[in-house]
């Protein structure tokens, strides 16, 4: 049975909603407002997922963790596709973290870290690389949009990272792929330099292009390196198993 009162709350709420996303928050009423607070100590404006708010970049590393151990563990919650969390974010984005994956079809974000609508700020390109639009998206989620943390995420059987492997050793042309093998070449030369050889290759070229790509961010982007000083963000690489499903942080 439903409440004509809870009726009345829900439509003063969509209205209220619907009032902030599409004209920001302007002066409201002692109703409106306490709606708001009301949303926010729910944890809809504030935490999408439903999940505590990280306060730096650790919690925000781990909040990131948890939801790929769901994902893993095939109980994701599948966070915030509500037409609530829709509307409450339509006039602000306020994603926690940003992640650079690779274009791989296997690699969603979203999917494999179990967050929903407005929690990932998310970059993708095959081999995970940061050339200029990739360092001028990541320095503006972490200078104007705040998140807390940038995860430069590799995975398993890479194909950017495999065909970057062939050029290298003198077996396939790039042609219009050399600004990705361009950039994936010094990992794969770094790799070569262990003596690995085959998937083993592929693998410690996966990884080795991470940590560049990781040195790289803060190096090529004042603002970000800025926020490190500040710490108030952090930059760390991954490496997502295509057979497990789990993410692997690098050291
Ligand atoms: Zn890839």
């Amino acid at each position: 049975m439903v409440r004509s009162d809870d009726v009345d709350h829900a439509i003063a709420r969509r209205e209220f909603l619907r009032r902030a996303g599409t004209a920001g928050l302007v002066v409201a009423g002692a109703s409106t407002l306490a709606g708001w607070t009301g949303l926010a100590r729910a944890g809809v404006l504030d935490a999408p997922s439903g999940d505590d708010t990280p306060a730096d970049p650790d919690a925000a590393l781990a909040r990131l963790m948890r939801g790929n151990r769901r994902f893993v563990r095939g109980k994701p919650k599948h966070p915030v596709d509500s037409d609530e969390r829709r509307q409450a974010s339509v006039g602000k984005q306020a994603p926690f973290a940003a992640v650079l994956a690779c274009a791989d079809s296997r690699v969603p974000p979203e999917i494999i870290f179990d967050q929903g609508l407005g929690d990932l700020f998310v970059v993708r390109v095959a081999g995970n690389i940061a050339g200029p639009d990739e360092l001028a998206s990541l320095a503006y989620a972490a200078e104007h949009i705040g998140v807390d943390v940038i995860l430069v995420l590799g995975h398993d059987g890479c194909g950017a990272v495999e065909t970057t492997i062939e050029v290298v050793e003198g077996r396939a042309d790039p042609g219009e792929y050399a600004i990705l093998t361009d950039a994936i070449a010094p990992a794969v030369r770094t790799a070569q330099s262990s003596g690995a050889t085959g998937t083993e290759l592929l693998q410690a070229s996966v990884e080795q292009n991470v940590r560049i790509v990781t040195a790289q961010v803060p190096e090529q982007s004042h603002g970000i390196d800025a926020e490190i000083a500040r710490r108030e963000l952090a930059v760390v690489g991954g490496v997502y198993h295509l057979t497990t499903g789990k993410v692997t942080l690098l050291d």
